[in-house]
């Protein structure tokens, strides 16, 4: 396996596996059932409808026999299910006649009723005293409630969209192409930017890239079909005020404009001498600036106000699907807008006032319709306020329940001369101070019968193996078994041969298991690990496959936590394991990141680097600086030291200019270096030729390794003194950060050369901060300010949380607030017994993220 390769449990949506059997927890079950489907859907989607090939089958066989059979209990539970979705199996079994229009639509509705199976499953309690609102106006009965019956008032948050007034199928068709399936949903459809026509300005000052709005008086008008299309219609405006004058176009395409009917009209609603208000992008044309396709609106006179929603104000724009337009989006917000001032706050009022915030409803409107830019930020402060706080009351809830299972206490035989104690007897070194008091905060957790939850941090180099050796040892003497997780093979192994040297010693037994690990010796392993022989196993995500298990697991250690999600994490619990858990990384987050992923972790940190190190030098050089690395590597050989030579890609790539690693290999052997030996390491690699290939470059057999990122994490030559990363520009700081630690690990002076090939100026400033500093937090709060956080941590692990408007790095001060407030209701009122509203939110966001899958 790759690094930073998420372990996929089960194949992306098409492989159901085993039937759900007729387990406990049934609802549970059933629950895995419809998120399952729901990813299908989702893939067949993002596929664009083309009836995707599974492994084992087409996507419509799979669904028309899932809608064909559901499973057994979820019919009992909820039999008027069943005819449902045997209505959609025969659709799904006519999926390959169904145009592409048709196909949207089935998936539509078959999300729809998954979303409202689901929600009978688990139907969410009513938020608070009962809604006297409802019960003095009888919701329509029966479910004849067809597009367009009901009222704006009665649209509930989970009203399906094809009910809401003014949205037709069609539209819903293609706003479940975006994702947005109930009324609430489009609310969470936040605008992606704003037009700034609240920018009035006079004829002569507008500025062309800029949104303004004008106010002036016509002078002419003229609508007429374009001469060389006669489906076009324009509409031509000679406006002035008393700077200049100006020429606005607008353009109508369709026949329905060209009628001589819809001209006159057009041109009686603008006779010469009235007032306008126009907003627009301003551009400049030959003839002088005018405003692109601009918004227009007659006024009774200039001062009078302008009646238009979009006129003279901040316009929201929206991430927009095909066959849909800006204005109907807007149009279908703003009437979902109208219903949602009833729904109720989840905070009540006192806490708004005490924390300083809008109402929901009002903060909704004032982000999809804002008045002004204070509204604005009053109101998505408010809203980036409830995401933060949703995400902290979630993972402070969970890190209460983790804590309340309860976990094996690891003492250690107080007094005698204990393994751990031998173990640091073993080492050439004496720990730091920092890495002794990381120790005793373990020791301490560990101790305890509720599970440790900790996360480590330590810049590279820091020393946090030894630690985590330690912290195994600790667990082993206490009579049970430790684990050690890392995300590469390459790590793995390593690791697993530095344990072997010194544990070998202690008469402690490890084994290495990987996903290459033969069948035979793989059997053998977990058959000692099943019986308890087997004290420390240190391996891969294969780790977590299902067949192993352990007879007493104590402690596991994860190594670099940043590419090992949550999921997985949660997984090892799900195998009904109570272990404590001690998690790595050298890529400090920024505290914004480090609580919003990992909020249900304590951390400590190891400041500083073990003595005797020398700081690296890094240096910045051109592509056509390349012999100075060269020649810097001639030297630092010639003293007996090694070089890595580091490139984003293993073979050569079509479409972009980068050297690869195969071909740079090649080169560096054949032409630059003839006299030196050079290796090659990259992750296609199969994973034994990998490991000869570091063997080589550690023993000392190769003098230079040319290597993908897959040294990235944790491999350790001390003698290694020389870094050259090539196309630097393409890789993101942290990550560079990271490389850079491979060396400067030995007493001599390193260096990591940077080379920048890239033509952005932006590139050069960003790598200059690496030159400049070597404090891993610094670099990676830049990182994260620079690319966001789904980069930062890797999108695809990362498990970052239901953040659609909050942004990691502009509101921390915001996500410390809703912290503390998620900490003072938990600490009161654990279960949030006083606050439904907010209960309800939680589970809705559980909701929307079982339905997001387990994607990430
Ligand atoms: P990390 O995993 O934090 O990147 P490692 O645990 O791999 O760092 O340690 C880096 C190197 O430093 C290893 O070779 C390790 O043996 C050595 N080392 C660890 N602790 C000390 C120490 N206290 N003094 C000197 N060297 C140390
Ligand atoms: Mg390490």
């Amino acid at each position: 396996m790759d690094a930073g390769q998420p372990v996929q449990p089960r194949g992306p949506g098409l492989n159901p596996g085993e039937s759900p059997g007729p387990a406990a927890g049934a609802s549970e079950d059933h629950g895995t059932w419809i998120t399952t489907l729901q990813q299908a859907l989702q893939l067949e989607v993002e596929r664009g409808f083309e009836n995707l090939q599974g492994r084992r089958e087409r996507f419509s066989v799979f669904l028309e026999r899932e809608c064909r059979r559901p499973p057994e209990g979820l019919i009992q539970r909820l039999p008027e299910a069943a005819a449902a979705l045997a209505t959609l199996a025969d659709l799904f079994r006519r999926y390959d006649d169904l145009s592409q229009a048709q196909r949207q639509s089935l998936l539509r509705r078959c999300r729809e009723r998954l979303h409202g199976l689901r929600r009978s499953l688990n139907p969410p309690r009513p938020p608070g005293p009962p809604r006297l609102r409802l019960a003095s106006s009888p919701a329509p009965s029966g479910c004849g409630g067809t597009a367009g019956r009901r009222t704006a008032g009665l649209l509930q948050p989970d009203t399906p969209l094809g009910e809401v007034p003014g949205i037709g199928p069609k539209t819903a068709t293609r706003l479940a192409s975006l994702g947005l399936l109930l009324a609430r949903d489009l609310l969470r459809h936040y605008p992606r930017d704003y037009l700034d026509y609240a920018n009035l300005v006079r004829i002569q000052e507008l500025v062309p890239g800029s949104t303004a709005t004008i106010v002036a008086t016509v002078k002419r008008c003229h609508a007429f079909a374009s001469p060389r299309n006669p489906r076009l219609v324009i509409l031509e405006l000679q406006v002035h005020d008393i700077t200049g004058r100006l020429r606005l176009s607008k353009f109508f395409a369709g026949k329905r404009f060209s009628s001589p009917g819809w001209l006159k009209a057009q041109q009686r609603q603008f006779p010469p001498g009235c007032s306008v208000a126009a907003s627009g992008l301003v551009r400049q044309t030959p003839y002088g600036p005018t405003l692109q396709d601009p918004l227009l609106e007659v006024l009774d006179s200039p001062g009078t106000p302008v009646r238009s929603r979009q006129i003279g104000r901040l316009v929201p724009v929206y991430a927009l699907t095909e066959g849909l337009g800006a204005e109907r989006l807007r149009q279908a917000i703003q009437t979902v807008l109208s219903a949602a001032a009833h729904w109720g706050d989840p905070l009540p009022a006192a806490l708004r006032r005490q924390e300083g915030l809008l109402d929901r409803a009002t903060a909704l409107r004032g982000l999809h319709d804002p008045a002004d830019r204070e509204a604005l930020r009053a109101s998505r402060h408010r809203l980036v306020f409830d995401e933060f706080l949703l995400l902290q009351l979630s993972l402070l809830q969970r890190r209460r329940q983790l804590a309340r299972r309860p976990a094996r206490p690891l003492r250690m035989p107080r007094g005698q001369s204990s393994l751990m104690a031998s173990f640091l007897e073993l080492l050439p070194f004496q720990l730091t101070q920092a890495q002794r008091r990381v120790l005793s905060d373990i020791q301490a957790d560990l101790e305890q019968e509720q599970p440790m939850a900790r996360l480590l941090q330590g810049d590279v180099g820091s020393g946090k193996t030894v630690v985590a050796i330690a912290a195994l040892l600790v667990a082993i003497e206490a009579g049970c078994q430790g684990a050690l997780m890392a995300p590469t093979e390459v790590l793995a192994e390593q690791h697993a041969r530095k344990l072997g040297e010194w544990l070998s010693q202690l008469h402690v037994s490890t084994a290495l298991l990987t996903g290459s690990t033969p069948a035979g010796r793989r059997r053998q392993l977990l058959q000692d690990l099943a019986n308890g022989q087997l004290q420390l196993l240190v391996g891969t995500h294969a780790l977590l496959e299902d067949p192993v298990a352990f007879a007493r697991l104590g402690l596991v250690v994860v190594d670099e936590q940043h590419r090992f999600g949550v999921r997985q994490r949660d997984r090892l619990m799900g195998k009904g394991l109570q272990p404590h858990l001690l998690t790595m990384t050298a890529t400090p987050i920024p505290r914004t990141l480090a609580l919003s992923v990992h909020g249900d972790l304590e951390v400590s940190q190891i400041d500083g680097l073990p003595p005797g190190r020398t700081p690296i030098r890094t240096r910045l050089l051109r592509g056509g600086q390349r012999q100075e690395a060269y020649e810097l590597i001639r030297e630092e050989v010639a003293r007996g030291q090694r070089a890595y030579v580091v490139l984003p890609l293993v073979e050569e790539s079509e479409t972009l200019d980068l050297r690869s690693a195969v071909a740079v290999h090649r080169q560096l052997q054949e032409e630059v270096f003839p006299e030196l030996r050079v290796g090659l390491l990259h992750g296609r690699m199969p994973s034994p030729r990998k490991q000869e290939a570091i063997g080589a470059f550690s023993s000392g057999h190769c003098d230079v390794l040319v290597s993908t990122t897959v040294v990235e994490v944790g491999v350790d030559v001390p003698e290694a003194s020389v870094m050259v990363i090539e196309h630097a520009e393409r890789f993101g700081l942290a990550q560079l950060h990271q490389l850079r630690g491979r060396v400067g690990r030995g007493a001599a002076a390193s260096h990591c050369l940077l080379i920048n090939d890239g033509k952005a100026g932006q590139a050069q400033q960003r790598l200059e901060l690496l030159v400049r500093s070597s404090d891993g937090f610094e670099i990676a709060e830049m990182d994260l300010q620079l690319r966001g956080p789904g980069q930062v941590l890797g999108t695809r692990q990362s498990g970052l949380p239901d953040l659609a408007l909050a942004s990691l790095s502009d509101d921390g001060e915001v996500l410390e607030e809703a912290r503390a407030l998620a900490r003072r209701l938990l600490e009161l009122d654990p279960e949030l017994q006083q606050h439904p509203g907010l209960r309800q939110a939680l589970l809705e966001q559980r909701q929307r993220q079982a339905e997001a899958g387990s994607l990430n």
